[in-house]
């Protein structure tokens, strides 16, 4: 499977995303507390911790949807910490949301196509027929992502995974360097999350293009990712190799509370549920 008709990168393993001292406060509580995290070049790292400790928040951070009250964010070279979110992606940091957002009424192809219209062209003319370019690019990536026969189906008739790989391929039309994916497989088929992780390595080794990931399904992460970086409540509880992160006592007590003995622990054995 090839993804021929997008730019490969050719990573150096140099810094792509650095974050530091991130800290985001909501009224009295402080959702992000002084977070530094990287992403380097061709990295695919992931982001795991117990439900509110503040994965989402930190991704509207680095992706600018939140302004942080303190810390600064670096992208390719620039700090980005008071840029506006469609010059934040512009420069090539793409995100989806753990609340899926497509537009329901609009078919899988006019989704892709709209998805780079945000990116490049003026509110205006976003209605505008796309060119026979950005249509080829979204049937190359429909191909990839085995959305080709529901090309004309509206998306809001697509089942959760089909709208997870949907959302995947509209956050790669704009030839992205990093993607931030926030529950890439919550109320995902099974037969579908491989899918979804074979066509994330796929992009990753192929094109060069690094990820940072939201997700509970911890057989995903160690499958995909290079190193793990573990909130709770808001501060970084862990940073390591998958193995590490799980035997990792700490981490451990975060998911399972302080009496959690290993002997109970399912964080070794699928979804680690928060
Ligand atoms: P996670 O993604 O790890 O589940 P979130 O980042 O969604 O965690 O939330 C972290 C904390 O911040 C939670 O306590 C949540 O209730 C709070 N929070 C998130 N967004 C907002 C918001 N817009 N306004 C107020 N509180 C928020
Ligand atoms: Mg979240």
């Amino acid at each position: 499977m090839t993804v021929d008709t997008l730019t490969p990168n050719a990573p150096t393993g140099s810094p792509l995303l650095t974050a530091k001292g991130v800290t985001k406060r909501f009224g009295g509580l402080t959702a992000v507390n002084d977070v530094d995290i990287h992403v380097n070049e061709g990295e695919v790292i992931g982001l795991i911790g117990p439900n509110g400790s503040g994965k989402t928040t930190l991704f509207d951070c680095l992706s600018r949807v939140q302004t942080p009250e303190e810390g600064s964010v670096q992208f390719r070279g620039q700090d980005i910490t008071n840029k506006r979110p469609h010059k934040v992606a512009h420069l090539g940091l793409a995100r989806t949301f753990q609340v899926i957002r497509v537009y329901r009424e609009l078919t899988v192809l006019e989704n892709l196509e709209l998805s780079l219209q945000w990116k490049n062209v003026p509110m205006s003319k976003r209605m505008l027929r796309p060119g026979k370019a950005v249509t080829d690019k979204a049937e190359k990536l429909m191909d990839f992502l085995l959305l080709t026969r529901l090309r004309d189906d509206r998306a809001g008739a697509l089942s959760g995974g089909q709208r997870r790989l949907l959302e995947l391929g509209m956050s790669l039309m704009s030839d992205p360097k990093l993607v931030l994916l926030d529950e890439a497989t919550s109320g995902v088929n099974p037969s579908l999350v491989e899918e979804i992780k074979d066509r994330i390595r796929t992009v990753n080794k192929e094109l060069g293009i690094s990820f940072l990931l939201v997700e509970h399904d911890i057989r995903f992460v160690k499958d995909l990712c290079s190193r793990v970086v573990v909130l709770n409540y808001g501060q970084k509880l862990a940073e390591g190799s998958p193995e590490s992160i799980m035997e990792n006592r700490a981490v451990i007590e975060a998911y399972f509370g302080a009496d959690g003995d290993e002997e109970s622990t399912v964080i070794d054995d699928g979804k680690v549920s928060s």
